[in-house]
């Protein structure tokens, strides 16, 4: 069975199926930079990363492009109290986003477009639904989507139009719409938008961009007139989300997204977060803490997307424990001493594949099966690690009974750890924080091998020798009963 996925739009379970496996085409909505995202977005960016990694771990093609909303009513606002451009204003906050999504151990997506270098298009589009009479121009200048002229309107958050309120005239912001339901393509200049440089004169008048036009846009214009997959929120299936959909499709003529999946919102402490509650966290002041980031990491990526999550110190102790336990695994494993081979069960292996015969190795491909089918089912990460967790007791218990182990057991363990952690990431960032060097790490453990082997060949210079090679670089060996352990002391670099 392959990848499922629950779609916002048919409320369902559907078999993943992109247009072009080789190039599958995702947009996620981003973060808004007026301010430092809070753990909230980056429970929703993290599943961005899970998702981007997932499909390339099953072989997919990905071209993902998560957005930064650099011109809105709040980059307006903060940007006029801070007393500089919008530019100048925002785009430290989308470094920022970068350095904390960096420091979270999130691999880097294909674009980061910004909304303000593609105006040009959001006036194209805009002027399409216009030509289209999707669209009609208020006595301001300002623009608004005619819902009533698209029959489509509602279908993605199932809201019943009669329900919204109709006729309701809102006054001040409304930029003299029809229909309280109509939403702004485009919003009339007023003066603050000018002071920082958010208006743009286009064909009907000078002004700005709705929000919900900027997705579409780039949307369409870096992925494709339809994505493969949709990403964000669950804030915002309704109006963005359906927005976004009424003027893409209005424009183009065809689907806007095959699939669309919502993160339910992350609770912090129990509680929706906000300011006002005081547990408003941002990612910066957790690193800044010098909270564990694998910890925050694997707290942030433990539920099902779909599910309720709860941050809370408490779960970033137990987080912090359970990344420690793979990476302790993983670290026994690669001390573990290589037992001669006496192990007719583990030489069955077939065309490249590790051993099915050991117990260990057989225990990682029950564990990989656990793994995949578990993310296949709409990407449930508390089954895939929950299937990653019974493989490390079983090898833990094998490995407290046996001394040595056999190479090829030993290598489908260690496999198997490398391979989920490709979707993980959590091991590869303990790693980091550690200040571990992959590279450096596979050189000493290779060294560390050379050298068992020599001392098991009764080579006693040749092992002598390894042992003064690590030594030259600052590399310190300790033979202790699970195997050799190894440590820096000095700070000289130990490059291969
Ligand atoms: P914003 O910066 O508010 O535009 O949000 C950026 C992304 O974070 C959007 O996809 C939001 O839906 C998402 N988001 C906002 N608050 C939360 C939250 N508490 N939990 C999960 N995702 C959130
Ligand atoms: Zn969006």
């Amino acid at each position: 069975m392959g990848l499922r996925l629950h779609n916002t739009l048919t409320r369902a379970a559907e078999p993943f199926e992109p247009q072009d496996p080789e190039r599958v085409g995702i947009y996620g909505c981003g973060p808004t930079i007026y301010g430092h995202a809070h753990i909230g977005n980056f429970r929703t960016f993290l599943f961005y990363d899970l998702v981007h990694r997932y499909l390339e771990w099953k072989g997919y093609g990905v071209h993902f492009v998560m957005n930064f909303t650099d011109v809105d009513d709040k980059t307006i606002r903060a940007a006029r109290e801070a007393g500089v451009g919008i530019g100048e204003f925002t785009e430290p906050f989308a470094e920022a986003v970068l350095e904390e999504a960096d420091a979270l151990g999130m691999a880097r997506f294909d674009l980061y477009p910004r909304a303000t270098a593609y105006v040009d298009g959001m006036i194209e589009l805009v002027q399409t639904l216009l030509d289209r009479k999707l669209a009609y121009v208020t006595e301001d200048g300002s623009v608004f989507f005619d819902i009533s002229a698209f029959p489509g309107y509602g279908k993605l958050s199932g809201k019943d139009l009669e329900q919204v309120r109709t006729g309701e005239r809102v006054s001040g912001d409304d930029y003299g719409k029809d229909d309280v339901r109509d939403f702004a393509l485009w919003k009339a200049v007023k003066p603050e938008d000018e002071e920082v440089g958010a208006a743009w004169d286009a064909p009907w008048g000078r002004g700005r961009p709705g929000w919900h036009l900027e997705c579409s846009v780039m949307g369409l214009r870096e992925v494709g007139t339809t994505l493969d997959l949709h990403l964000g929120g669950e804030d915002l299936i309704f109006p963005h989300h359906e927005d976004e959909i009424a003027q893409s499709e209005g424009a183009t003529g065809h689907p806007f997204a095959r699939c669309w999946l919502h993160v339910k919102h992350l609770r912090v402490e129990g509680s929706k977060m906000s300011k006002s509650l005081g547990n408003f966290i941002t990612v910066r002041e957790l690193l800044d803490e010098g909270v564990s980031r694998a910890a925050i990491r694997h707290q942030l990526l433990s539920a099902q997307y779909r599910r309720e999550l709860n941050f809370s110190r408490a779960g970033l102790e137990a987080s912090e424990k359970a990344v420690a336990r793979l990476v302790d695994f993983r670290d026994r494993l690669r001390r573990r001493p290589v037992e001669e081979v006496e192990m007719d069960e583990a030489q069955d292996s077939t065309e490249g594949q590790p051993s099915s015969g050991g117990p260990l190795a057989r225990a990682a491909a029950r564990a990989r099966e656990g793994f995949e089918t578990a993310m296949d089912d709409d990407l449930n990460i508390s089954g895939a690690l929950g299937a990653v967790f019974t493989f490390v007791n079983e090898a833990n218990a094998h490995l407290d009974r046996e001394r040595g182990v056999a190479a090829a057991e030993r290598d489908a363990a260690l496999a198997l750890v490398a391979s989920v952690d490709r979707v993980l990431g959590l091991v590869e960032l303990a790693d980091r924080e550690r200040g571990v060097d992959p590279e450096v790490e596979a050189w000493v453990q290779e060294r560390i091998e050379a050298r068992a082997q020599a001392r098991r060949d009764r080579d006693w210079s040749r092992a002598d020798a390894i042992r003064d090679e690590l030594s030259s670089r600052g590399i310190v060996l300790e033979d202790g009963p699970d195997g050799t352990r190894w440590k820096r002391v000095t700070t000289a670099s130990p490059g291969a």
